[in-house]
């Protein structure tokens, strides 16, 4: 179920994903907001240096470790333009973190790609409850989705 508080936080990460893009990285955005609704913190792909492991969702993973206690970050949602990957996966159930909205889904980026002719991401598109089984999780939102698709195709030259 997602409501106007989760479109609203799902649109910035959309948003964040076209900072990515126009900073020459891969586009996707992702952010953490605490149980009363406050932003703790953002940040888009950052793998164009080199270090294919610097996605938004790994970085809030690691951030929240050291700055919210076991109980606020289990109360803590992580809105994300794409599908968290498996390694983002298991980084937000290791760090005990809650519920994730997702604009556009690891199965809709992978048709994407192979609709456009390009070879799978070395890590296979397993759903966030294949890697987390425990977390809940609510997405895609098709008109968001097509924003994200849209980004996706500038970034691979498909537009
Ligand atoms: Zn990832």
């Amino acid at each position: 179920m997602v409501d106007e508080t989760d479109l609203r936080h799902l649109r910035r990460s959309v948003e964040l994903a076209a900072e990515a893009l126009a900073a020459g990285d891969e586009p996707f955005g992702s952010l953490l907001v605490a149980a009363d609704g406050t932003v703790l913190f953002e940040d888009y792909n950052h793998v164009s240096g080199g270090d294919g492991t610097q996605h938004p969702e790994f970085a809030i993973a690691r951030w929240s470790t050291t700055r919210l206690s076991p109980a606020e970050r289990a109360a803590a949602t992580v809105y994300t333009s794409g599908e968290h990957c498996a390694m983002c996966s298991a980084a937000h159930g290791w760090a005990g973190l809650g519920r994730i909205v997702y604009a556009s889904s690891s199965a809709q980026l992978a048709s994407w790609l192979a609709g456009w002719g390009l070879p799978p991401a070395p890590v296979r598109a397993l759903p966030v409850n294949e890697v987390v089984p425990g977390v809940e999780v609510d997405g895609p939102v098709d008109s968001l989705a097509e924003e994200v698709r849209a980004l996706q195709a500038h970034f691979h030259d498909r537009d």
